[in-house]
């Protein structure tokens, strides 16, 4: 699917992510970020440390799988699978949305799905250059499946 996520889109992205789940927005995670989305070819833990000492910047490979599975969780970077023991990754640049719709109250909730998305990456279509993909999964949510619950209850309650 073509580019059309920006690396600015994708900064801030990971920002989210880190603040959701309350982690600590570090100079190393900074650094390894940066590299990660200035480079449009998959890398691996080597390469991606050679990049980042290139720029004198010293990350231990713990640190860089560390962040590397924050991204991939975050949906910013995905895991290829290429040769065997090596893990290859890159960086996902494609435009696709999920969203979670109730059909009670018409809520509409965005969601993330890295192996979906992963999946959607692989698809191409004949005659037709895809640059977007939108999926809306129907449902109840939460909320709406509490009160439909307890209303069933009532009307149980009433007989
Ligand atoms: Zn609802």
């Amino acid at each position: 699917m073509a580019e059309v996520t920006g690396n600015s889109a994708l900064a801030k992205r990971f920002d989210e992510y880190l603040t959701q789940h309350r982690m600590r927005h570090t100079p190393e995670r900074a650094a390894v970020l940066q590299r990660v989305l200035s480079t449009s070819r998959p890398f691996n833990i080597e390469s991606l440390r050679a990049m980042l000492e290139a720029d004198s910047y010293y990350v231990s490979r713990a640190t860089l799988y560390n962040t590397i599975e924050l991204l991939i969780d975050a949906g910013i970077v995905r895991r290829l699978k290429l040769d065997g023991n090596h893990a290859s990754y890159e960086k996902v640049v494609s435009n696709i949305r999920i969203r979670l719709m109730c059909d009670e109250c018409g809520k509409v909730k965005e969601t993330r799905d890295p192996n979906f998305i992963a999946f959607i990456n692989t698809r191409k279509f004949t005659a037709f250059n895809a640059t977007g993909f939108d999926l809306y999964v129907t449902g109840t949510c939460s909320t709406c499946a509490r009160k439909l619950k307890r209303m069933k209850r009532l009307k149980r309650d009433n007989k």
